[in-house]
């Protein structure tokens, strides 16, 4: 018989512990930073109200049935799922070079664009096989990553002495690595620490990418989420396409549509000939097929309403304002009630300034241990917060002990 008596123990993935350990805290203060899924300002899940009409025209449809998919995904929902992120006047979508499939919502997008470098990328000619992720980053990059045979090696990106981007440092590490490398990037609201490039910064990355000849993995997970606008924070990835810079993107539902348990996401390979494209998909079907054989439905349905339907759309677009600016009022709240109201040392201007769902605090790991421990603040120990977990009812609570801590 066999015991597993080889198999070790794997610790929790740190994230849900901390989900598990806030649930069944019974303070009634108690305060959870950190799980990325947005909350209203009651601390409650949102269910977008243009995705709840989706739905019930989707449900109500005499016609639904639940046949499969086809395996590359629905059409109606990979289409509009690619002008979406490239924008609908994309050279790549005019010329035909993009291969769209419907993914596991992001981290399926992750893992099928990690499987397809690894078995497809021509890692020869003095390329090492290595995917280099910002350091630091989503932490579920290093696993996905090690698990399709491509061992993750990390870029310099953050700069713990100005809590901001370390520019001059990752500039410097595109130029000196080995040409056609590939770099994970995210593609705006850079999860954990809020801090992206400014528009100047990226023009130089892809400069020096293009120079290079490196690989761009972008992967997207907030778009809309970041600056509110759609648009607005697809501006890397639609400049990047424009300029050739040979890439892929990761493509996730689950923040800017509130669908985080229904796996909505999509991968998109953009390739230099239509004809590329053709054998690209082709591939992407055959490792689709051996893994999931079709995608779900029910989400993809429900997004490709909303985005072929021009009313719908305008309202998915206020629907992910409302979040993106409850989110930036509660930085500018946290912000005034530390440097303001509390007069908390240090300088806090990094709040305001980080984008999207999440904030690098900059404080120590016993500093957050303390928050936890002490205020019953829940967060990540390398002082991030999600913070769509702060609202007007918990926010005072939070800058007061995080002042203490701080103290
Ligand atoms: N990439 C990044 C950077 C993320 O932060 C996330 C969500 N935490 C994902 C990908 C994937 O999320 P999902 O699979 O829920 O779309």
């Amino acid at each position: 018989v066999e015991k597993w008596d080889s198999v070790p123990l794997a610790p929790a993935d740190p994230i849900y512990k901390l989900t598990y350990a806030y649930k069944d805290d019974t303070y009634p203060q108690k305060v959870n930073l950190g799980v990325g899924a947005y909350r209203d300002d009651n601390s409650k899940p949102w269910v977008l109200p243009v995705v709840k009409k989706a739905t019930d025209i989707l449900l109500n449809d005499p016609a639904l049935d639940h046949e499969y998919l086809p395996i590359t995904g629905l059409p109606d929902f990979t289409n509009a799922a690619a002008r979406l992120i490239l924008g609908p006047d994309s050279p790549a979508l005019l010329e035909g070079r993009v291969s769209s499939v419907q993914t596991i919502s992001g981290t399926g997008a992750n893992h099928l664009g990690g499987l397809f470098l690894s078995r497809f990328y021509r890692w020869d000619e003095g390329t090492p096989r290595v995917a280099y992720l910002s350091d630091p980053t989503w932490v579920n990059h290093f696993q996905i990553f090690r698990g399709v045979g491509i061992p993750p090696e990390t870029y310099p990106y953050y700069d713990p002495a100005t809590i901001g981007l370390a520019f001059d440092k990752y500039l410097a590490f595109l130029k000196s690595a080995p040409p056609r490398s590939v770099f994970v990037i995210h593609a705006c609201a850079h999860n954990p620490t809020g801090v992206d490039p400014t528009r100047e910064q990226w023009l130089q990355i892809a400069e020096v990418v293009l120079e290079r000849g490196h690989y761009v993995f972008f992967d997207s997970a907030y778009q809309g989420f970041a600056s509110g606008d759609l648009d607005a924070d697809a501006w890397a990835v639609r400049e990047f396409v424009k300029r050739g810079v040979p890439l892929l993107i990761c493509q996730s539902f689950a923040k800017n549509a509130g669908l985080y348990g229904e796996r909505v996401g999509a991968l998109h390979i953009v390739s230099p000939s239509s004809e590329a494209a053709v054998r690209v998909k082709s591939q992407l079907a055959i490792l689709t097929r051996s893994e999931i054989s079709s995608p779900p439905a029910y989400g993809a349905r429900v997004m490709a309403l909303i985005m072929n339907n021009a009313e719908l759309f305008e309202e998915w677009k206020r629907d992910i304002k409302t979040m993106a600016e409850r989110i930036i009022t509660m930085r500018k709240e946290l912000r005034r009630l530390l440097t303001e109201e509390l007069k908390t040392p240090g300088n806090w201007d990094h709040i305001v300034k980080q984008i999207g769902m999440f904030s690098f605090t900059g404080i120590t790991t016993e500093q957050s241990l303390a928050l936890t421990e002490k205020a019953h603040v829940y967060l990540t120990t390398n002082g991030r917060i999600s913070m769509a977990g702060l609202n007007s009812h918990n926010v005072r609570y939070f800058a007061e002990c995080l002042d203490k801590v701080v103290r």
